[in-house]
């Protein structure tokens, strides 16, 4: 028998000063505990303590010149955590913050998030603690070479497939596989998230966005409701946040908010689709502050230093960055009348503000299940490149739909009580369902 403050223990013990690993561990353990203890087969394998330990982690200096000649040194990581599904999967993400602690807790995450997919995929995660805000082409191209020096030799499209996260974009994926490219001289799927050209898939960009509407979708349908009219406040800027609102915008919902680490652009009558193609541009290709949209419509106001959750919304997205939202801004929006929470970003609700929706009664909708789209069509990328074949975008979006729909069911399966859908409980479970009954087969994962 387990029990939650025992497992936490131990975790503490393996893993000292990791909060964000443990924060991810106890969210997961506390669905998992009560529901092992009831079923004998999951007993005596010390199934928790092995998911406690990563598989492998790869840790590297990257050392790189940059345009000025200068000599820089940055840390790299790839935790490699659980491959009993199959090959490894997971982001990069380049980020001055990041450290062991980030990507254990990421790789954790990716492992059940892969899992409610239904494809083939293990879990991992990686990335540097590189800031590319401000570099240059050149300098990025030269960083990504170095960080694909040392990384090459651990990853494959059979052994561990790296795709992006924040700070890791189309750019940063094209120029690491460059990289990889000629160190291996093969042409395979070792990354997702490439370009169409070089092997990429259509829809990967817009995945985790239009997965994470798909999902709330699906949510409204279960309670007889429409996406159509309600109010929705969304943070962050990146890929994530703007084509979570493009599709919102398709769906004819009203989006009053996106943010970056200088404030909320807010929308009161709601954006309209060209306000999105300005908001774009600036992001995307000028690579610019949302403040310097200020003053581009009469419709925007700039609140600087302020998050999205003040203001009255149906529908709060965190779709930027973990333990963005508090307990105070979940205090906010509850004031603010929000009824659904939906986690698109990674783990964007700290405990406290988690513990504080779900005793107030707001619907929290968790990462793992919503924000797995991204991860599905990379899943759909490597099938392509295996087949040697390109599908319409059309057809990746069906796929996706039908995807995002399945994890929706096994929420409810797995997550259904007397006042309505637990969705947290339903994605741990049906999570973990499918890792640790693989892990059992394979006698030792
Ligand atoms: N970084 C994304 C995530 O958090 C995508 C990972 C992938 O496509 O492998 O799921």
């Amino acid at each position: 028998m387990y029990k939650l403050s025992e497992i936490m223990e131990r975790a503490e013990q393996l893993a000292p000063n990791q909060p964000q690993f443990h924060q991810a561990v106890e969210d997961v353990f506390h669905s998992v505990v009560p529901y092992i203890n009831e079923q004998e087969k999951y007993q005596n394998h010390a199934l928790l303590e092995q998911l406690l330990v990563p598989d492998r982690i790869i840790e590297f200096r990257v050392t790189w010149q940059d345009s000025e000649d200068n000599m820089q040194v940055n840390r790299g990581w790839r935790v490699q955590h659980n491959n009993a599904l199959g090959a490894y999967k997971g982001g990069l993400r380049f980020h001055p913050s990041v450290d062991l602690d980030t990507f254990k807790f990421l790789a954790f995450e990716q492992t059940f998030k892969n899992a409610l997919t239904g494809l083939p995929m293990g879990g991992g995660k990686g990335g540097s603690d590189f800031d590319p805000k401000g570099k240059s082409d050149a300098d990025i191209l030269r960083f990504c070479q170095a960080f694909m020096l040392k990384l090459s030799n651990y990853i494959g499209p059979k052994q561990d497939v790296p795709a992006g996260d924040i700070g890791v974009g189309s750019r940063e994926i094209g120029y690491l596989f460059g990289a990889y490219k000629q160190i291996s001289g093969v042409f395979n799927g070792v990354l997702t998230g490439k370009a169409p050209g070089s092997g990429g898939s259509l829809i990967r960009k817009e995945a985790t966005g239009y997965g994470t509407v798909y999902f709330l979708e699906a949510m409204l349908a279960h309670q007889d409701k429409e996406l159509k009219g309600l109010t929705c406040a969304v943070s962050g800027a990146g890929n994530v946040a703007l084509y979570t609102v493009e599709k919102l915008l398709q769906k004819e919902a009203k989006v009053i908010t996106v943010s970056d680490s200088d404030g909320t652009l807010l929308c009161q009558s709601g954006f309209t689709s060209e306000h999105l193609e300005a908001i774009k541009t600036n992001k995307q290709v000028e690579r610019g502050r949302l403040k310097d949209l200020a003053d581009s419509s009469k419709d925007f106001e700039f609140k600087a230093d302020t998050k999205p959750w003040q203001f009255n919304c149906d529908v709060a997205i965190p779709s930027a960055t973990q333990n963005e939202l508090n307990e105070e801004d979940a205090k906010a929006l509850h004031e603010n009348k929000v009824v659904y929470v939906v986690e698109a970003a990674n783990m964007p609700l700290t405990s406290a503000a988690t513990a504080y929706m779900v005793e107030n009664k707001v619907v929290v909708a968790p990462s793992k299940a919503v924000n797995a789209g991204g991860v599905a069509v990379s899943g759909l990328e490597r099938t392509q490149n295996a087949l040697m074949q390109s599908w319409s975008s059309d057809k990746v979006d069906k796929e996706l739909k039908k995807i995002m729909q399945d994890i929706h069911q096994a929420c409810i399966e797995f997550g259904e009580e007397e006042e309505g859908i637990n969705y947290i409980k339903g994605a741990n479970l049906a999570g973990f369902i499918k890792v640790a009954d693989a892990m059992l087969f394979q006698g030792i994962s």
